[in-house]
Formats: C-alpha cells, sequence, structure tokens
C-alpha cells in the first residue's frame, strides 16, 4: 500500500473491492456472479476483464512500476488521470471512437470501461491477414476530429490552456517518447536491442549525421509545439477491431504536441505491417493481396484525415486561430482557404517525419512490434526490418518534399522489394 492507499488489484480482490460500485453492478450484474481474468498482455498497467450475470467490463490499473520491465523502472500511478482525460475529450470530440468510460478512481488509478468484444487487437488481426472494413476511413476521422477539435482552432482559449496545463502534468510518459522515439535510436542506447543481421544499416543510420539532426529537429518539434492533444501512442496496438469497426484504447500518453504525431505514428505502424507482410507469407506472394490492402489504407488515413480536416476547418473554426472575423467575414475566404493548404503542407511534413522515426524506433530500441517479433526467421526478419529501416530514413530525410500520399505508398511499393540489409 502506499501513502494515498493504492493497492493493485488482483482477480480475487477485486469483486470485493469493486462490487459495490452501481455502474458495476448495473452493467455487469451482482459481484457473487462475476468471474475476473486477467489480461495480461499489455506493457504498462493491469488490464481485467470481468464478467458477470448482466455483462462484462474492463477494468484498467496502473502499477507504480513499468510491468514489462518491473518495480526497478518506477512510473506513476498518475498515468491514469491522463488516460481517463484523454478518453473521455476523444469520446466528446469523435463519439463512438473509444470505448465508454464508466468510472474513474484517481487515487486508485483505476479506470472502469466498456469491454469491447468481439473485438481483437488490430496489429494481431493484420498478422493474421484479416482487414478492416472501412479502417482508413476511421482513423483518418479519428485523427482529424481529435486532433482539430483539440486545438486553438476549436478550444476557447481558457479551455484549451487548462488542458494544456493539465497534460503538461505527464511528464513521465512524455520521458518515455522523448528518449525512446527521438534519441535512443541513434546511438546504442543501453535498452536497445535489434535483430542479428541488421548491423550493417545500424551502424549507417548511426553515422548518418544528417539524420542525427533531423531526429533532433522532430523531438524539438514535439517538446514544444503544442498544438493539440495528442493520443501520444496511435498504433496498431491501440486499436481494437472487427471485421466492419475500429476504436481506439489506451492513450494514457496523452501530452499537447504537433497534429502530425499521432497520424504519422499511425501510417508508420501500417507501413511496418505492410514490410512485415513477406515474413508471414505461408507460399511465396500469398499476401501480395494483404499488402495493397495496408497500402490502400495509408493512402485513405490521409485523404480523410485531409478532408475532414478541412471540413472542420470550414464549419467548426470557432478558436483563437484564423478566426472567420479576419477572413471570411472581411470576403477574404480565399485567404482561408489558402492558410488551410499552408497548414496542412505543414502537417504533411510533420506526418512524414513522425512517420520515419517511428518506422526506426520499433526496430532499433526497446519497443519492438510484433508485425516484425513473429517472424521467427532472423534472418527473414531482418530484410524485412532493413526495409523499413531505410524507408524511414527516406521519410525523416526527405519529409515535406515528397508530394503525396501515393508517392509514399509507392516508395513503400518499391523498397519492399529491394535488398537494404
Ligand atoms: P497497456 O497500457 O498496459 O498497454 P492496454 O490499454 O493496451 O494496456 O490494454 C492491454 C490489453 O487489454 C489490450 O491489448 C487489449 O487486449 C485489452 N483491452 C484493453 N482495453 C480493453 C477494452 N476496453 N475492451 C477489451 N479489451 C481491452
Ligand atoms: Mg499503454
Amino acid at each position: 500500500m502506499t501513502a494515498q492507499g493504492y493497492v493493485a488489484l488482483t482477480p480475487d480482490s477485486l469483486p470485493g473491492r469493486l462490487g459495490a460500485l452501481s455502474v458495476l453492478r448495473d452493467r455487469v450484474g451482482p459481484s457473487d456472479s462475476w468471474h475476473v481474468r486477467e489480461v495480461g498482455d499489455g506493457n504498462l498497467n493491469l488490464v481485467f476483464i470481468v464478467t458477470g450475470s448482466a455483462g462484462q467490463a474492463v477494468v484498467k490499473q496502473a502499477l507504480p512500476y513499468v510491468r514489462l520491465v518491473g518495480e526497478s523502472w518506477p512510473l506513476p500511478l498518475k498515468r491514469s488521470f491522463f488516460e481517463y482525460n484523454a478518453l473521455i475529450r476523444q469520446e466528446a470530440r469523435d463519439p463512438g471512437s473509444v470505448p465508454a468510460v464508466w468510472h474513474f478512481d484517481e487515487a486508485q488509478a483505476i479506470v472502469v470501461m466498456e469491454f469491447l468484444a468481439p473485438h481483437v487487437i488490430l496489429r494481431q488481426a493484420l498478422i493474421a491477414g484479416r482487414r478492416v472494413t472501412g479502417l482508413g476511413q476511421r482513423l483518418g476521422q479519428f485523427c482529424a476530429r481529435t486532433l482539430f477539435r483539440g486545438s486553438d482552432l476549436s478550444m476557447t482559449a481558457a479551455a484549451r490552456k487548462a488542458d494544456l496545463a493539465l497534460f503538461a502534468g505527464n511528464v513521465e510518459l512524455c520521458d518515455i517518447t522523448e528518449n525512446l522515439v527521438f534519441s535512443d535510436p541513434y546511438f546504442d542506447a543501453p535498452m536497445n536491442r535489434h535483430t542479428p543481421g541488421l548491423e550493417g544499416i545500424v551502424a549507417r543510420l548511426r553515422a548518418d549525421l544528417s539524420l542525427k539532426v533531423a531526429a533532433q529537429h522532430l523531438k524539438l518539434a514535439f517538446t514544444s509545439r503544442a498544438e493539440t492533444m495528442l493520443h501520444g501512442d496511435l498504433h496498431t496496438g491501440s486499436i481494437m477491431v472487427t471485421d466492419t469497426e475500429a476504436k481506439v484504447i489506451d492513450p494514457e500518453f496523452a501530452t499537447y504536441g504537433p497534429i502530425g504525431f499521432d497520424v504519422g505514428m499511425l501510417i508508420a505502424n501500417f507501413l511496418m505491417a505492410h514490410f512485415s507482410q513477406p515474413g508471414h507469407e505461408a507460399t511465396p506472394g500469398d499476401r501480395a493481396g494483404q499488402q495493397d490492402w495496408l497500402l490502400s489504407v495509408v493512402e485513405t488515413i490521409w485523404q480523410v484525415f485531409v478532408a475532414e480536416f478541412s471540413h472542420l476547418w470550414r464549419t467548426e473554426r470557432r478558436g483563437i486561430l484564423y478566426q472567420a472575423s479576419l477572413y471570411e467575414d472581411q470576403g477574404h475566404g480565399l485567404a482561408a482557404e489558402q492558410a488551410l493548404a499552408d497548414l496542412l503542407g505543414r502537417i504533411w511534413a510533420d506526418t512524414l517525419g513522425f512517420c520515419g522515426i517511428e518506422m526506426h524506433r520499433r526496430i532499433l530500441g526497446l519497443a519492438h512490434n510484433a508485425d516484425f517479433e513473429r517472424i521467427e526467421d532472423e534472418g527473414r526478419r531482418a530484410a524485412c526490418e532493413a526495409r523499413a529501416l531505410a524507408m524511414g530514413r527516406q521519410l525523416m530525410l526527405g519529409a515535406g518534399a515528397l508530394p503525396g500520399i501515393g508517392t509514399v505508398t509507392a516508395m513503400a511499393r518499391r523498397m519492399d522489394k529491394e535488398d537494404h540489409l
């Protein structure tokens, strides 16, 4: 127990501790009917599935340390507070995009939420070769709506500044991003690991001085450009899907940062899924259709993001930036369109930069992707990963100069056929 009375839940203690919560009694049934199972595939937290006579719920509790590593890496319970605050804002900004939150206990670092069923983690579905109807559309909308509506383009100055202050407290999780994403991949940091066989390309990347500079420019953008509330960890392991639906989970890394961060990280994870597919082939070429689909999702995410962001710009631009009083009300609607195009151009450049760096850190850093990790043959895995590393470099160095998303997917298609080991 901590000074504040925090105690980690166990499957045995959970019914006694949470059985009196009316929301759980109503949604799940009386606690004597509960069966509790710990999911245990999370990296950081405890996640329990509670099944009762009336239904199911998820109980997520932060631990005072990183679960994956153990008590030697302390991490504040407060991340649960940021996750809760991000979830309720995402629900307000894009209704239905996240699991419904039913209860929050700050001292115990517990969020009680809707159990998503029959959803599975998107990353697992992609590895299995499954597709999700409407996926790019849904994720593009999610990005546009949450990123636009969490910014000074939409919020009142007071609300936005209050949220900026609130999420500025998420210091330790930002610190993880700042180190693991933006710095560790580019030197021999203690927690790094990579697949044997990548030594040559890893040495080339770490000796690439322009790349090191680009990485720190991106880090500066992340730490200083508080444009909007980010999910902060928007990868395919933070998305749960059925064949036709997608929901976003796990926003404990939420912070204010550049709009392109979430979009770039998301696209990077689809590009890595693409490059990993040959490693999951049963017969040569049997994942080609899946690869085409993954790249079509990348294109749709960006196109829908642009379309929805533009729609919100034209219909909901009520914040302190680019006011209509300055443009439309003066008969200068064209200037508003020009400003939108400029802004989207900047977001595009940021997106590609963050996309590239995410592809590096997932192969060179601490937190790897199952897409690659599940490829048992190390030689095959290294060949797939090397292509992703090479593309990540191109994106970081060429960010902004690439004319459109079709160029990016064409590059992915071409590099998939090249040898970068
Ligand atoms: P962590 O922050 O520790 O990584 P996650 O929020 O990613 O934890 O949750 C870990 C796992 O628990 C997920 O991969 C998913 O399988 C399951 N899970 C989490 N939230 C839900 C939910 N609302 N409905 C169903 N399963 C969930
Ligand atoms: Mg998490």
